[in-house]
């Protein structure tokens, strides 16, 4: 029986991790992937760039914290959680069920993948999920940007002021109506395909072409780099059941982190809160640590 169980080990969990070692809770993590999304990396050619992600010190030095403290981190994955009288009991696939007065749920999205030849191949090789944070690569290139989620169009947005020519290539078109759909349209080195099936991606060593379908036409275009966007699923099949959800699986919080559930916070990507990033989750994680300290301050059964 514990304290607090977070269930998650990426930017969120870890912030959310180093505040419950601060007021010495009795407390686990539990996470399949250490570290989360923010290990993710990609390059633009078979010479990895160095990468900048804002917060990757902190996290280091987080996990650090909480990993000296033995058997406060499981690696396993996290199956159900229910409340029973005023206990949650966290079900684990090879740890059996743990016990805690609060839980911080912190476990993050699953980019849908582009299945298509070539996408797993150059994963990381010019191939990428995520458009905005790699600006600073692009400069003078040719890329396309796939789907026309915000995050595909604030991507078009901000690869447009370095790159040389963006293709931005839509499965559909729901989204370009919107103002920043719009906006990105008139940028003079923006080139919209709508209603296109993706084919193929081809290269070498990296991406070098991307073909598709639009209306029984195929097309290749010459690329340097390509980022799918298609959409975020988030990791909350363990407790869909038990809490508030937006219709797309996104956990609801309050201004404090807290669910609909007393007693359960989230925090992170896996959220209805705004904004997937590093330095966002911690923020986060940290705040659902301080509300699940009040909480078990009120509520410990110990
Ligand atoms: C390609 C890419 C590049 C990015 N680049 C940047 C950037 O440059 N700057 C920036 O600020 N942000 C960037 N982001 C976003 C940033 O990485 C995320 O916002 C942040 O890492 C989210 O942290 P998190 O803790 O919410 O979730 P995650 O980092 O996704 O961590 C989720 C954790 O939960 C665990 N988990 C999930 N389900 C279960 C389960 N059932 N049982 C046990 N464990 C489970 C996972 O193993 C993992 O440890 C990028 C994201 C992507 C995908």
């Amino acid at each position: 029986m514990h304290d607090l169980i977070i269930v998650g080990g990426g930017a969120s969990g870890f912030a959310a991790g180093v505040f419950a070692l601060s007021k010495e809770l009795d407390f686990r993590m539990i996470y399949e992937n250490r570290g989360g999304k923010s290990n993710w990396r990609q390059s633009l050619t078979d010479q990895k760039e160095p990468e900048f992600l804002a917060g990757a010190e902190a996290l280091m030095l987080f996990e650090r914290q909480v990993e000296a403290h033995r058997d406060s981190t499981i690696k396993d994955r996290v199956t159900t959680i229910t409340k029973k009288d005023r206990l949650f009991e966290v079900k684990t696939t090879r740890h059996g069920v743990l016990q805690s007065t609060a839980v911080i749920v912190c476990t993050g999205v699953t980019p849908i993948k582009l299945d298509v030849p070539g996408a797993d191949m150059f994963l990381g090789y010019g191939l990428g999920y995520s458009a905005i944070t790699h600006t600073a690569l692009l400069e003078d290139r040719c890329v396309a940007v796939i789907g026309d989620t915000d995050r595909a169009l604030r991507g078009v947005a901000e690869i447009s002021q370095k790159a040389r020519q963006v293709y931005l290539i839509t499965p559909n078109a729901t989204n370009l109506l919107s103002p920043l759909g719009i906006a990105v349209q008139y940028r003079p080195n923006v080139e919209v395909f709508q209603d296109c099936q993706i084919r193929e991606l081809t290269g070498s060593l990296s991406v070098e072409g991307l073909t598709v379908e639009q209306h029984g036409e195929v097309y290749t275009f010459d690329i340097d780099a390509a980022f799918v966007d298609l959409g975020l699923r988030p990791n909350s099949e363990c407790v869909r059941k038990i809490v508030r959800t937006d219709r797309d699986g996104f956990i609801w919080v309050d201004d404090r982190n807290a669910t609909t559930l007393p007693g359960m916070f989230a925090a992170g990507d896996v959220t209805t809160t705004f904004g997937e990033q590093a330095l966002i989750a911690i923020g986060e994680g940290a705040r659902a640590a301080l509300s699940a300290y009040d909480y078990i301050l009120e509520h410990s059964v110990h």
